[in-house]
């Protein structure tokens, strides 16, 4: 096909690009995006915080109760992710006792703060 066609084909055809953020780009079930943390389940072992491999997980002071296994337990310290350093492993998905902290197939939020973090 010569150059001349295949730019009068191109013409003719619907774009290969989306108006993202407007459209929405189709995220498929398996794809690892934003974590997301239920602090209600989340009974503050630190387990996620020692597995992250680029320590994007620090655990910060908040007192609150949980319920686990029958018992209502007082918890003094709850994940915080720093976006931006997260490099969607799903190991914290992995290692967490309790369900509470997982990475959900949607796009992380955007930002200009390196500092910005989900809870
Ligand atoms: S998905 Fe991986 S990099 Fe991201 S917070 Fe969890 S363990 Fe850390
Ligand atoms: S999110 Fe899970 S692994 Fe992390 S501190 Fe809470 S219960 Fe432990």
């Amino acid at each position: 096909m010569s150059v001349l066609s295949e730019m009068l084909v191109n013409l003719l055809r619907k774009p290969f690009t989306i108006l993202y953020p407007t459209e929405k780009v189709p995220i498929p079930d398996s794809f690892r995006g934003r974590v997301a943390i239920t602090d209600e389940k989340c009974i503050g072992c630190s387990k996620c915080s020692l597995v992250c491999p680029p320590q994007a997980i620090t655990m910060v002071a908040n007192l609150r109760e949980v319920e686990f296994k029958g018992k209502v337990l007082v918890r003094k310290k709850k994940p915080q992710v720093k976006v931006f350093r997260c490099i969607r492993c799903g190991l914290c998905q992995r290692h967490c006792p309790t369900g509470a902290i997982i990475v959900v197939p949607e796009l992380s939020r955007t930002g200009t703060d390196r500092e910005v973090v989900v809870t």
